[in-house]
C-alpha cells in the first residue's frame, strides 16, 4: 500500500521539490491532493501527471478556469475550507502553502490525527496555543519540513531532560557583509538573491532581514517545547549545519548536509524510516570550512524583535508575523524600502495587546487587526 499525500502549496518552491521526490518514490507514495491559488500551466500540469482526486485553488474564478481545462473527474474545491477537505484526506498533509493562509491546513491535518509536513512555519507561530491542542489528537504528528527544525528533530535526545539548548543556523542572508551605510539604499532585486537557498519571494526578504531566523525561534519554542531563552542563533554562511541540539552534559549534536530541502522533506514523508535517494549528501573529503559567529542585532533588529514577541507569547507570534507579511508585502510592491520592514514591525509591535487564543476565530481576528494597523503604519510613512 502506498502512503497518501496532500501537497498544499503544490506551485510553490517547496511543492515542487516535494513532487520531485515523490516523483523519485512512486512505488511508496501517491499524491491524493494538490492544492494551488492560481490556476496556471504548472498546476495543470500536474493534476495530469498525478492524478490526484482534489485540487484546491483559491476563489471561483480560479476554479472554472481549472475545471475547464482538467479530467472532470476531479474534485476541484475552493478556499480554506477546500483545504481542509485536503489537508485531512491524506496520509500525510504537505503544507507549503505561503504565509498565514496555511492555518486552515495545520488545523484541519492535525485534527484528523494525521500527519503535517509542516513548511508553512506562520501557521505554527500565529496559532501556537491552538495547535497544541490539535496536536493532541490521536495519530496527529508534525514533521517539520523547515532544515533548522529538521535539524533539531534529527538530533533531539529520546529523554527531554536530556536537552540543555537549541541552536538555530543561520546563513545570514545575502547583507551580512555589506557596509553598514548600503542598507539603505537595498533594491528588491538584491533582497531576492539568497546566497545559499533557493525559495519563494517572502520567505527569501525574510531571511534578508533575519525575520525569517525569528520566527523560527518562535516556530522551535512551539515545536519542541522549550524556553525561548534556550534557543540561540549562530551565523553560520556555509549552509552545511543545518541546527545543532545541547545535552546538559555539553555535548552538542549537529545535524549536515548540502542546503537541499529535498532532504527535509524526503525525512518528512518517510518518517520515521528514510528514504534510500540521497539528496544534498556531503562529501567529507574535500576541503570545506565552516564558521560560526554570532549575528549582528543593530543590523537586523527583527530579530529582537521576533524574540520579544515570543517572550510575550500568547498573540505576540500571531501579531509580529501578520505584521511582517505586511510590511514584506509593501516592500515587494516598493512601498517602502528594506530598512522600513524592521521600522514598521516595531512600530506595529509598540501597538501590540495581549489577547487570549482561545480558538481559530481569535486568530483570525488578532491576525485581520495586525494587518489592519501595520498597513496604516505604511499609509502614514507614505504621506510625505
Ligand atoms: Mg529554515
Amino acid at each position: 500500500m502506498t502512503t497518501t499525500v496532500s501537497v498544499l502549496g503544490s506551485t510553490g518552491s517547496i511543492g515542487t521539490q516535494t513532487l520531485d521526490v515523490i516523483d523519485h518514490h512512486v512505488d511508496r507514495f501517491s499524491v491524493e491532493a494538490l492544492a494551488a491559488g492560481r490556476c496556471s500551466d504548472l498546476l495543470v500540469a500536474q493534476v495530469e501527471r498525478w492524478r490526484p482526486s482534489v485540487v484546491v485553488v483559491a476563489n471561483e474564478v480560479e476554479r472554472n478556469l481549472l475545471a475547464a481545462r482538467i479530467d472532470p473527474g476531479v474534485d476541484v474545491l475552493v478556499g480554506p475550507s477546500g483545504l481542509e477537505v485536503a489537508a485531512s484526506s491524506s496520509d500525510v498533509a504537505v503544507n507549503a502553502v505561503m504565509g498565514f493562509a496555511g492555518l486552515p491546513v495545520t488545523v484541519a491535518a492535525l485534527r484528523a490525527g494525521r500527519r503535517l509536513a509542516l513548511a508553512n512555519k506562520e501557521s505554527l507561530i500565529a496559532a501556537a496555543p491552538v495547535v497544541a491542542r490539535v496536536r493532541e489528537t490521536p495519530g496527529a504528528l508534525i514533521v517539520p519540513v523547515d532544515s533548522e527544525h529538521c535539524a533539531i528533530h534529527q538530533c533531539l535526545p529520546r529523554d527531554g531532560a536530556q536537552l540543555s539548548r537549541l541552536i538555530l543556523t543561520a546563513s545570514g542572508g545575502p547583507f551580512r557583509d555589506v557596509p553598514e551605510e548600503r542598507l539603505a539604499t537595498i533594491t528588491v532585486a538584491e533582497a531576492l538573491e539568497h546566497p545559499t537557498w533557493s525559495m519563494g519571494p517572502k520567505i527569501t526578504i525574510d531571511s534578508s532581514t533575519l525575520m525569517n531566523k525569528g520566527l523560527e525561534v518562535i516556530e522551535a519554542q512551539a515545536l519542541f517545547g522549550v524556553e525561548i531563552n534556550q534557543i540561540d542563533v549562530v551565523v553560520h554562511p556555509q549552509s552545511i549545519v543545518h541546527s545543532m541540539v545541547e545535552m546538559v552534559d555539553g555535548s552538542t549534536i549537529a545535524q549536515l548536509s548540502l542546503p537541499d530541502m529535498r532532504l527535509p522533506i524526503s525525512y518528512a514523508l518517510g518518517y520515521p524510516d528514510r528514504l534510500d535517494v540521497a539528496f544534498g549528501a556531503l562529501d567529507l573529503t574535500k576541503p570545506m570550512s565552516l564558521d560560526f559567529g554570532p549575528p549582528d542585532l543593530d543590523r537586523f533588529p527583527c530579530l529582537s524583535l521576533a524574540y520579544e514577541a515570543g517572550r510575550l507569547a500568547g498573540a505576540a507570534p500571531a501579531w509580529l508575523s501578520a505584521a511582517n507579511e505586511v510590511a514584506v508585502e509593501a516592500f515587494l510592491d516598493e512601498r517602502i524600502s528594506w530598512k522600513g520592514i524592521a521600522d514598521v514591525v516595531a512600530e506595529a509591535m509598540e501597538r501590540f495587546s495581549q489577547v487570549d487564543l482561545v480558538d481559530v476565530g481569535t486568530v483570525l481576528v488578532v491576525d485581520a487587526e495586525a494587518r489592519d494597523v501595520t498597513s496604516g503604519i505604511i499609509r502614514e510613512r507614505m504621506v510625505p
